[in-house]
C-alpha cells in the first residue's frame, strides 16, 4: 500500500475513533442526567428502555473501538491491510468500506459462516 493511502486510512480511523469517544461521552452525560433528575415512573420506564437501547449501541461501538485500535497498531507495525487469516492483502475497496477490517472478503465469509454454524 502507498504511504499516502496509509495516511488517509489512519486519519479515517482516528476520526472514527474520536467520533465514538465523543458519542460515548454524550451517552454517559445522559445517564447521569436521568439518574439525578426527579422523573415519574412512566418516564423512568421509558428512560430505562432508552438506556438499554443506548447501552447495546455503545457495546457495539466499544467492539468497533477495539478493532480501530488494533488497525491503528497495525499501521504502526506496517502490517495494515493484511488479512489476519490468510496473510493476503485485504484490498483497498474493502478497506474503504470498512477501514478496520481484519479479514479479506473470502476469510470474512468463512468467519461469518462459522459463527452462524455455532448458534
Ligand atoms: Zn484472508
Amino acid at each position: 500500500m502507498r504511504s499516502n493511502e496509509l495516511e488517509n486510512f489512519k486519519s479515517i480511523l482516528l476520526d472514527r475513533k474520536q467520533a465514538i469517544l465523543d458519542n460515548n461521552l454524550i451517552h454517559k452525560q445522559t445517564m447521569e442526567y436521568t439518574k439525578n433528575s426527579n422523573i415519574n415512573e412512566a418516564d423512568l420506564a421509558a428512560a430505562h428502555t432508552r438506556n438499554m437501547l443506548d447501552s447495546s449501541i455503545s457495546k457495539r461501538h466499544y467492539l468497533e473501538l477495539e478493532h480501530i485500535e488494533r488497525a491503528l497498531e497495525k499501521i504502526d507495525e506496517g502490517i495494515y491491510g493484511i488479512c489476519e487469516m490468510c496473510d493476503e492483502a485485504i484490498g483497498i475497496g474493502r478497506l474503504k468500506a470498512k477501514p478496520h477490517a481484519k479479514y479479506c472478503i473470502v476469510c470474512r465469509q468463512i468467519v461469518e459462516k462459522d459463527s452462524k454454524d455455532q448458534k
